[in-house]
């Protein structure tokens, strides 16, 4: 039998698709999901239902973003699921989250099983819309949940643990083997609850600075901050900072990172000044 055939529908290589068939993990997220009735329910990537179907029972309405056009003109004539959905063929990146939230009047609760292909690109692109989400339950490569959760002195850690946390506070919730789908990715995958933070604990005055501070950063990621860093920041300004020079990008915390990113700010400010 063609692994690659779920349901009817052959699998897209391109579209990310590997379907979940797993019912006891399928109701394991449901339940940390657990969506309630009048709550802006958002899923990303429904494909055939397999989170769709279980949550949208316990929903009167709830929108979907679903790239492949057969997929979404399956959900279209779904037999129970049809007259609730709100059906967006598009993709999930050119999304606007904040015009989705005031459209439905709430802020968005998120969750989905993602293509993995754009997984990080994707979650950057929400991250610039948390003031308009409540929460996110994702399913990812458990490698890109392993970063997202990854603290200060460890390999995972990174430019995408330093974003996540700055926006949200980050709990894995569940770990998924590559049986649970079909067809099997050639990876372990887990599910990750994201909340963004109501009041952000280390605010930066400009998003850009502190991205391009963790890129020049993480992409030396050997490196000394002192060498790393070195023309953004002198030994003495880091010093000052409570920085180490002799740290490398792995070591330095999320609120230093955010106090890098500020002094930067002050700095060009006054220099315009
Ligand atoms: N939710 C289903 C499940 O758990 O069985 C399908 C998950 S499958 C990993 C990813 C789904 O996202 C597919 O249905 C795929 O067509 C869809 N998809 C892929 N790229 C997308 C994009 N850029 N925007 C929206 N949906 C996308």
């Amino acid at each position: 039998m063609n692994n690659r055939v779920h349901q009817g529908h052959l699998a897209r290589k391109r579209f990310g698709q590997n379907f979940l068939n797993d019912q006891f993990v399928i109701d394991s997220i449901v339940a940390a999901i657990n969506p309630q009735k009048n709550q802006a329910m958002v899923e990303i990537g429904p494909g055939l239902g397999a989170l769709t179907e279980p949550v949208g029972e316990r929903l009167d309405k709830l929108t979907v973003i679903e790239l492949d056009r057969d997929l979404a003109a399956r959900l279209q004539t779904h037999p129970f699921l049809a007259p609730k959905l709100t059906i967006y063929q598009q993709d999930a990146m050119t999304m606007n989250f904040a015009e989705l939230s005031a459209t439905i009047g709430q802020p968005l609760r998120v969750f989905g099983n993602l293509p993995y292909n754009i997984s990080t690109p994707l979650m950057f692109h929400l991250f610039s819309y948390t003031d308009a989400i409540a929460d996110m339950h994702f399913m990812l490569q458990k490698e890109v949940v392993n970063r997202l959760v990854a603290g200060p002195n460890s390999k995972a850690y990174g430019r995408l643990s330093v974003m996540a946390q700055y926006y949200c506070q980050v709990i894995p919730v569940l770990e998924v083997p590559p049986t649970a789908f079909t067809p099997p990715p050639k990876v372990d995958s887990a599910v990750v609850r994201l909340v963004p933070h109501t009041t952000l604990p280390h605010p930066v005055k400009d998003l850009r600075l502190l991205s391009r501070i963790t890129t020049e950063a993480f992409n030396q990621r050997r490196k000394t901050v002192r060498n790393s860093l070195g023309n953004m920041f002198s030994v003495e300004e880091l010093d000052a900072m409570g920085v180490d020079p002799t740290k490398r990008a792995e070591n330095i915390s999320v609120a230093q990172y955010c106090q890098m990113a500020n002094h930067l700010a002050d700095r060009q400010a006054s220099k315009e000044s």
